[in-house]
């Protein structure tokens, strides 16, 4: 196990590793020895959406390297400023779909819960990079969106999102999940998160003990675009969670210049499955506003996504699939 017992008071490891990120692009830059003008970093853009890189991820970004992977993934650079039809505040429809606040309901038997804003890394070609947290997520809403899902007996799959659920500390996760447990017709809770993959010792004894210890049959979906990002480190701390059992998949993004090749997609798939993880989606970009930069043609990801079935075995090929606002599941792309 990763984490360390915890005198009380003093925060753990992760907690520490979350507080102390990099906030400032010129901060991680000088680490990395990059002059801000060989990267193009935008003040402008760094404004519109908060910067935050946490310490052990950065130390996955490799010096010198302007185009690195990792990099691309969290540096705010001019072309967030360009605007282009299509690419809109909220791409998925997540407000249309908020039954109360922070309780959202997209496929049938499944209930998405944001229970907080929070993220140990902030990705520039996030979709909810501009959904109003404050309105929807909070300890006092969660009352509200709790009494909903009791109500709703054709709901079976909760699933934990954000933000990112694992921001939250284990006391209060654990609460909340005994709180799920006690609704009858729920069987399954469901975690999206990036933080094992950004912080990995996040993955602490208590955050298994919750997951495990409760009736429902627990997965973990996390969020990883490359495999530059999954470190000896990452595959250590999940080691837990694949001993007690949890399912862990990944979904990743297709993003231009960072992962938008045969190769890289299949060196991906393949250090998940290493690190005890099976690669589960390849979403083509959600068109959020500030992200031009990152969208693969449609054709050129149907392309990929041919390569991936015709080299890698059916396990390790993601389904590659796009989120359209309204529809009843997400729509594959490669038949
Ligand atoms: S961790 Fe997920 S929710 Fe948070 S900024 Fe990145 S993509 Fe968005």
């Amino acid at each position: 196990m990763i984490a360390r017992s915890q005198p009380e008071n003093e925060p753990a490891d992760w907690q520490h590793a979350q507080r102390d990120a990099f906030t400032r692009p010129t901060d991680l830059l000088a680490m990395l020895g990059l002059p801000a003008a060989a990267v193009g970093l935008s003040d402008a853009a760094a404004a519109a959406f908060a910067f935050r890189v946490p310490r052990p991820w950065a130390a996955r970004i490799r010096r010198g390297d302007p185009d690195d992977p990792l990099l691309r993934q969290v540096l705010p650079v001019a072309p967030e400023g360009r605007a282009r039809a299509g690419f809109v505040t909220d791409p998925v429809g997540d407000r249309a779909a908020e039954r109360a606040p922070g309780l959202l309901y997209k496929y049938r038997g499944r209930a998405l819960l944001l229970v907080t804003g929070a993220c140990a890394i902030h990705c520039r070609y996030c979709f909810r990079r501009e959904f109003p947290y404050g309105e929807s997520v909070g300890h006092a809403r969660l009352d509200a969106a709790l009494a909903l899902l009791a109500a709703a007996p054709d709901v079976d799959e909760v699933i934990l999102s954000g933000g990112d659920p694992l921001s939250l500390r284990d006391e209060r996760l654990a609460e909340l999940v005994t709180r799920l447990a006690a609704i009858p017709h729920l069987r399954r809770l469901r975690v999206h998160t990036r933080v094992p993959v950004t912080i990995p010792t996040r993955v602490t004894p208590a955050l298994v003990d919750w997951l495990c210890g409760t009736r429902l049959s627990s997965v973990m979906v996390l969020h990883t675009n490359h495999a530059q990002e999954i470190d000896d480190e990452v595959a250590a701390a999940l080691a837990p969670l694949r001993a007690a059992g949890v399912p862990l998949l990944n979904q990743a993004v297709l993003l231009k210049g960072i992962n938008d090749d045969a190769q890289t997609l299949r060196e991906l798939s393949t250090r998940l499955f290493e690190a005890g993880v099976l690669p589960y989606y390849l979403h083509l970009l959600d068109r959020v506003r500030g992200t031009t930069h990152f969208a693969v043609p449609l054709r050129r990801a149907r392309q990929l996504g041919r390569e991936l079935r015709d080299t890698l075995p059916g396990y390790l090929v993601p389904k590659l699939v796009r989120e359209q606002a309204g529809r009843p599941s997400k729509t594959p792309l490669v038949p």
